[in-house]
């Protein structure tokens, strides 16, 4: 099955925009995951995979004026209509077509899509706008969990703008030095005594002054800077324990690394015990925080280096516990070491028994399978008395010390 192409899409949207009787709507629909099964069953399977996909919606040819490809795993289909009511049943249709599995070779593979939908003449008047309304509502459907549909709004015009801009802006930050590690201590519950700490980005912007990671972040796990900025904090933070152990302060040190730095097809974690080696380092002494997402989703090659890591004595923790569908059995299984366990449940043990129920077994069950537990974001002596109480063996939060730059780090553990 033949699809239009982009340039056969913009010629037919210009046409159908000319004609001002006509109602457009568009719904631009980017697979999800796509890039991760191709690199996984190879490119054989990936085009196989598009073409099944490409024929699933060629059966929505009676309620659309055109169906296309733009270019890798994104689908355009245009609509005569612009109602939303319609249109969300359209993008309805297209989600429940890709359910079914797909089989390629041996695998049965699961494809999603998230679809942004704009429609004319409100969301713009030419095919560029349109397209560019319906991209920005993709991206849109995508940060809400994928395989969904969003519609465009104005407000997202301003929010890409705003995007854009600090994606400039993160593009030259390594280069200019605007990025530093905080560290933030992690105690030993029973003496309260600093035994690790968790090292975390901050990115000093030249204007706006210090920028949240949960900001930046994100932005740098989708264009790929994150590998960069990944570098730099597993190097600082190697600096930041040569400096540690030579002051006799022998502790372990935290540092997340996110999905994306596993997944990618070269990753610089290969080099990371070498380069720990060179600088007279163990691995003993580096905790690799992860999130549950990484673990339940792990493709083969992921597996693999969290299974080298682990191998070559980097601890492993698992972050943000609790908020995922991780079962302890299989955190056992990749030989995981500690479990942090989850702001949100810490914030309610002092007032709900519920929470509290939930994080006593959890560090019961933790415990049964030999791992360690860290709690986090403890803010008051309530919540250190409960969770030392329930048998929690580490606990970091602004109770104990916020985030602070290594000098402070080195004098708090000097006094
Ligand atoms: P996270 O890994 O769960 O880090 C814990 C966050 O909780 C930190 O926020 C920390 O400052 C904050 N926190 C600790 N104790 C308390 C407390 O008692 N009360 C409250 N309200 N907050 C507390 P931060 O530094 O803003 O980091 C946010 C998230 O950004 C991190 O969540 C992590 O997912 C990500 N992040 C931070 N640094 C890095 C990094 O170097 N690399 C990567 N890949 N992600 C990072
Ligand atoms: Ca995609
Ligand atoms: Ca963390
Ligand atoms: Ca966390």
């Amino acid at each position: 099955t033949e699809l239009a192409n982009r340039i056969e899409l913009k010629r037919h949207l210009k046409c159908q925009l000319e004609d001002d009787q006509a109602n457009v709507g568009i719904l631009l629909l980017d697979l999800d995951h796509f890039k991760d099964i191709n690199d996984t069953l190879g490119h054989y399977y990936g085009d196989q995979l598009l073409t099944e996909v490409a024929s699933r919606l060629i059966s929505l040819q009676s309620e659309c004026s055109l169906i296309s490809r733009i270019g890798g795993d994104e689908f355009v289909l245009v609509t005569t209509y612009n109602d939303c009511e319609q249109l969300s049943k359209t993008a309805e249709k297209v989600l429940q077509l890709l359910k079914p599995s797909i089989s390629l070779g041996q695998e049965q593979c699961h494809i999603s899509a998230s679809i942004g939908i704009a429609h004319a003449p409100r969301d713009g008047d030419s095919s560029e706008l349109l397209l560019k309304a319906a991209d920005q509502a993709m991206y849109q459907a995508k940060q809400h969990g994928r395989n969904g549909f969003a519609f465009f709004s104005a407000h997202m015009r301003e929010q890409a703008e705003h995007r854009m801009a600090l994606l400039k802006d993160l593009r030259v930050a390594l280069t200019q030095q605007q990025f530093i590690l905080y560290y933030q201590p992690i105690v030993a519950m029973k003496d309260q005594s600093i035994v690790k700490a968790e090292a975390l980005i901050r990115w000093r912007h030249p204007e706006k002054g210090i920028v949240s990671p949960a900001l930046f972040i994100p932005l740098a796990e989708e264009t790929q800077l994150i590998h960069g900025i990944g570098e730099f904090i597993f190097s600082t933070a190697c600096d930041t324990l040569c400096a540690l152990n030579q002051l006799g302060h022998h502790l372990q040190l935290s540092i997340n690394v996110s999905p994306v730095q596993f997944t990618a097809k070269h990753s610089a974690l290969n080099d990371w015990h070498q380069q720990l080696t060179n600088k007279g380092l163990t691995t003993e002494q580096f905790v690799i925080e992860i999130t549950e997402g990484l673990m339940m989703n792990a493709l083969p090659r992921t597996q693999q280096r969290l299974t080298t890591l682990t191998k070559q004595g980097f601890a492993l923790a698992l972050d943000d516990f609790g908020t995922g569908y991780s079962s302890l059995a299989y955190l056992k299984q990749m030989d995981t070491d500690f479990i942090k366990i989850d702001k949100r449940f810490v914030d309610g043990i002092a007032h709900t028994a519920d929470d509290l129920a939930l994080c006593e077994a959890m560090i019961m069950m933790a415990h049964q399978l030999g791992l360690k537990v860290i709690a986090e974001g403890i803010e008051t002596a309530t919540q250190h008395q409960l969770l030392l109480q329930a048998g929690c063996d580490f606990g970091q939060g602004f109770y104990y010390a916020k985030p602070m730059p290594k000098d402070e780090l080195v004098n708090l553990l000097n006094t």
